[in-house]
């Protein structure tokens, strides 16, 4: 009988002695003394299976021979212990059969290393190779662990609308949607009127999910959602896509101490998953992608994550002596190398930083006692910067209120927002993961384009 595998299952089971069907794409053939050598993958692991073709095969000379990267094919036989280095078992083909060629001098992807650059350019093909079939493969690991983060610990997902008529930022980088002709708008007194659009309102993307995860964290305590969210921010970065993936959790009767005890622990458990679970995947980027990933992942696992106020996160930078690009004081927001140069030089750790001035951060954030602040958390990782940004919420309903209007918000836009403050309100709290920073984390790749299937940036959006 013969059994089907994935090579996966075949390399950590090797049923030696066994008749295997395995289908794949080839990735290299040597030629030896009257038999070739192929390395075939199918994806599931980043080792190949080598499969041995003897010249006795009857398509040996008309096909074996002249296949090359790329091509995809079947190859049945039995599994024996490899005589060689280099792996432990081999297939013995009895028949190989061609699924579909790909031509050499057409084909792309050839064995030596290309850039990532050059991989982007021909992103339909990419997910061929080893490093982006890496990344492939701990992407969804780490999708999966998210969900088991959550739910082990009592989370319900929440599935919170993609298409919405309130700004959760108020940063104003938002798509719009729209089914109205953008070539034939209706207009009224010069402006479009939107009451003919497809809601009769305005309607955008998602920036976050969060104010819809409050209703129901305000209903069921612990809540998350985990989906794509859209920013029409122009930061043509390395660290910013303008469709990325977010984790966000929701806690009721939690303040900001327990928001960052959650997160610190989210943290903790994916670098574990990850390396529990993807460790072949990880080996190859710690040998030719990032030197200090392994190191990086103890400064995670190892020990609890530094907390500072803002307030002495600027007094830290403003003694630094640093020429920085942005100017720092009081009151200016952190941006990118300042994170990156507390938690990558003064700390060499993951650093938590809390209660931001209320004027550099959003309505919705608790105010706290001094009325200069907000209950506000950032996590900063070496290497990243930031990877979450949360705060526990307003819950008390003149302060919000007054926030809104503060903030220029239209308190009757948000009147579902603020029953929640009149109608049972309690202390929560909450904070939002960008999932392909944790993937660039765990990786130590470089761009955020590279660890996304379809990246969407300023001027790109293929597929
Ligand atoms: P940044 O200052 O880096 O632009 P932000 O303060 O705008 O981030 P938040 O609104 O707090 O970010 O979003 C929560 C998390 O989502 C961030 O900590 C980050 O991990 C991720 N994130 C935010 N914007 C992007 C983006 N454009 N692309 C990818 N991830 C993002
Ligand atoms: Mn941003």
């Amino acid at each position: 009988m013969v059994k089907h595998l994935r090579i996966q299952q075949v390399l950590q089971d090797k049923p030696v002695g066994e008749n295997l069907e395995i289908k794949g794409w080839v990735k290299t053939r040597r030629d030896g003394k009257g038999l070739s050598f192929l390395e075939v993958s199918d994806g599931s692991c980043l080792t190949g299976l080598q499969i041995i073709a003897d010249q006795g095969l009857p398509n040996y000379n008309e096909e074996i021979k002249k296949l090359s990267t790329g091509c995809a094919v079947r190859a049945f036989g039995s599994l024996v212990e490899s005589p060689a280095k280099g792996q432990e078992v081999e297939l013995h083909a009895n028949e190989i059969y061609v699924f579909g060629w790909a031509d050499p001098e057409t084909y792309p992807l050839q064995k030596k290393r290309h850039s990532f650059e050059f991989l982007r350019s021909i992103s339909h093909l990419r997910p061929r190779t080893n490093s982006l079939g890496a990344v492939t493969r701990i992407r969804s690991t780490l999708s999966y662990a998210v969900h088991q983060f959550f739910q082990e610990r009592g989370f319900f997902q929440i599935h919170t609308p993609i298409i919405t008529t309130s700004d959760c930022e108020g940063a104003g980088e938002m798509f719009s949607v729209t089914a109205l002709d953008l070539n034939d708008l209706p207009t009224e007194k010069g402006k479009v009127s939107f009451e003919r659009d497809f809601f009769g309102q305005p309607a955008n993307l998602t920036v976050s999910g969060q104010l819809e995860a409050e209703i129901y964290a305000l209903s069921h305590s612990n809540v998350y959602t985990f989906g794509p969210t859209f920013r029409a921010e122009n930061s043509n970065t390395s660290r910013h896509l303008a469709e990325f993936w977010m984790v966000e959790p929701e806690m009721a009767f939690c303040d900001l101490d327990g928001d960052v005890k959650v997160a610190e622990e989210f943290l903790k458990y994916l670098v574990k998953h990850a390396l529990e679970n993807c460790r072949e995947d990880i080996d190859l980027f710690a040998k030719f992608v990032d030197k200090e990933l392994f190191s990086k992942f103890s400064a995670v696992l190892e020990s609890d994550f530094i907390r500072i106020t803002y307030s002495e996160a600027i007094d830290r930078l403003e003694e630094s002596g640093r020429d920085f690009e942005f100017p720092i004081s009081w009151g200016t927001d952190l941006q990118s190398e300042h994170e990156r140069y507390l938690t990558e030089e003064v700390f060499k750790k993951p650093v938590v930083v809390t209660d931001y001035p209320k004027t550099i951060k959003p309505f919705y954030m608790r105010v706290n006692d001094d009325d200069k602040t907000v209950a506000a958390m950032d996590i900063l990782l070496p290497g990243i910067g930031e990877i979450v940004g949360g705060s526990q919420r307003e819950e008390r309903y003149d302060v919000l209120s007054a926030r809104m209007e503060e903030t220029g918000l239209n308190p009757d836009e948000y009147k579902w927002y603020l029953d929640l403050r009149r109608f049972g309100s309690v202390p929560h709290a909450g904070f939002g993961l960008g999932f392909e920073r944790m993937i660039l984390f765990i990786t130590g790749m470089y761009n955020i384009r590279d660890v996304i299937p379809f990246p969407r940036t300023p001027g790109s959006a293929e597929f």
